[in-house]
């Protein structure tokens, strides 16, 4: 019977890339059959297990982005509740283009569907460690910032939209420039080790997002610790 060479045979299954493409997934399984009918079913096992990572992987994935998606929020807003143990705070910030209807109906759609990519990797930039971006949907993100104080928090927001105000957007296409509104929401953590509530702060935080549009777009909204007034902050 004939020899089948596997390729990625030692590669461990952690290793799986979460922004593998499609193929690879088929490539597993398809070498994971050939090594079925040759009844070498360990390796046959250890294809699937690959290719179910990868799976399991691109499940927890935005499509377009390749950024976190809605289910992985969900999973990890989930953890945030159960977690025990005093934490310093934790920061949700939801961020939305400002007009971006206006790029999709200016520049078209495919350069649209680019800029939301681009603006997907520079808000990965600067996160904490356990922090991470997740596509909320549609021209939607929103930041996790665990483990952040409230000052901390602003700081990466604000660098957040700063940074991509000031990407040269105009490389993409002459003339087009983007930015993002961003309502943040910050709850200190306790030493009580008192469970977070992420859903009620991501839900204050989509009503400070409104204040930053009606404050002009371009900024990030957050309420004062101490004076509890909300500020909304730009350059
Ligand atoms: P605002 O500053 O008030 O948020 O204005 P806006 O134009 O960004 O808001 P609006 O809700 O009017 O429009 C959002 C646009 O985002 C419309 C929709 O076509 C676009 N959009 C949503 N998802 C995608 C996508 O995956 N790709 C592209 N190209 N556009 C998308
Ligand atoms: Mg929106
Ligand atoms: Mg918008």
């Amino acid at each position: 019977m004939a020899e089948v060479t596997v390729v990625s045979e030692e590669e461990p299954a952690s290793r799986a890339s979460a922004g593998a493409p499609p193929d690879l997934l088929s490539l597993h399984e398809s070498i994971a059959g050939l090594l079925a009918t040759q009844g070498d079913w360990r390796r046959a096992y250890q294809h699937l297990q690959s290719a179910l990572d990868i799976a399991r992987a691109g499940n927890l994935r935005d499509t377009l982005t390749s950024s976190y998606n809605r289910r992985y929020l969900d999973q990890r807003l989930h953890g945030l509740v159960t977690q025990q143990g005093a934490r310093p705070g934790l920061g949700i910030a939801l961020v939305d283009l400002d007009l971006f209807k206006r790029v999709n109906d200016t520049y078209g759609h495919l350069v649209g569907d680019r800029v939301l990519r681009e603006v997907a990797v520079l808000l990965q930039e600067g996160l904490p460690p356990e922090g991470f971006c997740a596509r909320y949907g549609g021209e939607e993100f929103v930041l996790v910032l665990p483990d952040v104080d409230a000052a901390r928090a602003v700081l990466i927001a604000d660098s957040a939209r700063d940074r991509i105000a000031r990407h040269p957007w105009s490389r993409f296409c002459p003339g087009l420039s983007v930015t993002i509104s961003v309502g943040l929401a910050h709850e200190a953590g306790t030493e009580s080790a008192r469970p977070a509530e992420p859903e009620r702060q991501l839900r204050c935080a989509d009503n400070l997002l409104y204040v930053a549009k009606r404050a002009g777009r371009n900024k990030v909204a957050y309420r004062d610790q101490e004076s509890h007034r909300v500020i909304t902050h730009s350059e």
